[in-house]
């Protein structure tokens, strides 16, 4: 497939732009497609980046924090040794430089492994030439407005050095992610407990609960893989769902009575409570002596370094006010968020939203009035209340198609997804929902998949 790799030839806003300094926080997929975006668009970009190495979630880090395992502070990635991709490579490309396999020494199956990603990524910056705008091993510790609303202050730190750096920009776009912050419930117990815990973020690999009972609280896609892949090491798992009639709870029950070698694992309600000697009360009275809890509960949005007065808040996980999820109106255009939707297709959304931002701040397209996008959060939200969304789940797109390219044609006029795609897409949703074990491997395309996937040059292996 052809690739356009030159839009940054001449822009037709670039001279107006040309001396406009944008910080981007954060290299992750997020970052990066903000970067490349706003250089098309001829701006003086900075990419600042805490690790040793672009990537975001997709550079792994064995590293757990072993003095806090609840992971409140400390690592970034969330990534553990074993995963593999659960969205289809053919769908996680950029527009114009799809996520082919490379052949020698790389995974080149439609569901790779997380380093498969990695090297994607790696390969998008080399080509687009954007290391050269990234900072690494640098963390931004505080954004703050410089006296008006277009000059921002960056403080950060990088690794080696004594102390703080400061740096004014025109503009800052936030793209740090949201796969970070555990989010704990509150179980009656939970204070006192003398045995292990974590949350999922701090899982790496098997080894270390070999011959032990865990309690996995939270059917979720990450839930129950942790629970399949701990049923080979553990002696008991005990999956632990808010509704057994619920979300993905049904999918698991089913899974679990057709494969008797998943007798180990046992699929159990609510977590009522926990007793310091080691017990696990579920919902009904039923309990088991457990030697580890994972809580699977997701995830918190968190931008320790803003300081600008409450203008943008977190509540519930609802980060706010944000014109589309990027602007906050009243110090838009020059402050913007990337990659703050969830269940949402990657990177596709986050190129539409780089692609969005990069014309504002360079002056081609203009926003509404800070009061119209005021208006318009607010009756996003009235409508989504209305509709019984969960506050927390605000900023989820839960895989609308439509959505996507209505939003994408709305806020900078991107192109619609091809069929294929969405057919692609859905299929893949039905097959991980008829069996999340196997889904990866075993698939069928239809005549008409197949036939558009051959045209367009792709080759997975099923190996
Ligand atoms: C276990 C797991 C499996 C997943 N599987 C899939 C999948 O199969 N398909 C899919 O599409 N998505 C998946 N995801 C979601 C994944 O998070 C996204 O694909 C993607 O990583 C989001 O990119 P991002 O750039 O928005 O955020 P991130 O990847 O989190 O990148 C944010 C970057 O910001 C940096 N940063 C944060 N704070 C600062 C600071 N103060 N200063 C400087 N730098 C900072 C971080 O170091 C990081 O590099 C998965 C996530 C997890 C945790």
């Amino acid at each position: 497939m052809e690739q356009d790799l030159d839009k940054t030839a001449s822009s037709p806003s670039e001279s107006s732009s040309k001396k406009k300094k944008v910080c981007v926080i954060g290299a992750g997929i997020s970052g990066l497609a903000a970067a490349r975006e706003l250089r098309r668009e001829g701006l003086d970009v900075t990419v600042i980046e805490q690790n040793g190495g672009v990537g975001g979630q997709w550079l792994y880090d064995a590293a757990i924090d072993a003095g806090d395992p609840l992971g409140l502070a400390g690592v970034h990635s969330s990534m553990y040794a074993s995963v593999r991709l659960n969205s289809p490579r053919e769908i996680g490309g950029f527009s114009d430089f799809p996520f082919f396999p490379t052949g020698a020494g790389g995974d080149g199956r439609r569901y790779p492994v997380h380093g498969e990603l990695l090297r994607f990524i790696r390969d998008f910056c080399d080509v687009f030439g954007l290391m050269d705008a990234v900072r690494l091993n640098t963390t931004v510790t505080r954004v703050a407005m410089d006296g008006s609303p277009s000059r921002w202050t960056v403080r950060s730190k990088h690794r080696d050095a004594a102390g703080d750096g400061e740096e004014v920009f025109d503009a800052v776009v936030v793209a740090t992610g949201h796969y970070t912050q555990p989010r704990l419930p509150a179980i009656e117990g939970m204070d006192t407990w003398r045995r292990r815990h974590l949350h999922s973020h701090s899982y790496r690999v098997q080894d270390t609960f070999a011959g032990e009972v865990v309690v996995i609280v939270g059917c979720s896609v990450s839930g129950i893989e942790l629970a399949l892949e701990l049923r080979r090491v553990a002696i008991e798992v005990h999956l632990s769902a808010k509704s057994i009639d619920d979300g993905l709870a049904p999918m698991m029950s089913k899974l679990l009575a057709a494969r008797h070698k998943h007798g180990n694992i046992h699929l159990r309600p609510k977590v009522e409570h926990l007793h310091d000697d080691g017990t696990v009360v579920f919902d009904g009275g039923e309990s088991v002596i457990a030697d580890t809890i994972i809580y699977c509960t997701g995830y918190n949005y968190s931008f320790p370094f803003l300081d600008i007065d409450g203008k943008v808040t977190v509540d519930d996980n609802r980060v706010g006010p944000l014109f589309e999820h990027v602007f906050p109106p009243s110090l838009a255009p020059s402050l913007s968020f990337i990659g703050i939707p969830a269940k949402v297709i990657l990177p596709r959304f986050v190129e539409m939203q780089a692609s969005w931002v990069a014309q504002v701040v360079s002056g081609k397209r203009t926003l509404p009035s800070p009061e119209e996008m005021m208006r318009a959060v607010e009756e996003y939200n009235a409508a989504r209340d209305a509709a019984g969304v969960p506050k927390r789940q605000t900023h989820a797109a839960f895989l609308d198609l439509e959505y996507h390219d209505e939003y994408g044609e709305r806020v900078c006029g991107f192109p619609r997804m091809e069929d294929w795609r969405k057919e692609l897409i859905r299929s893949s949703i039905s097959d991980l929902l008829g069996d999340i074990e196997t889904f990866r491997d075993d698939y069928h395309d239809s005549d008409l998949l197949g036939d558009s996937l051959r045209l367009l040059g792709w080759t997975t292996s099923r190996q």
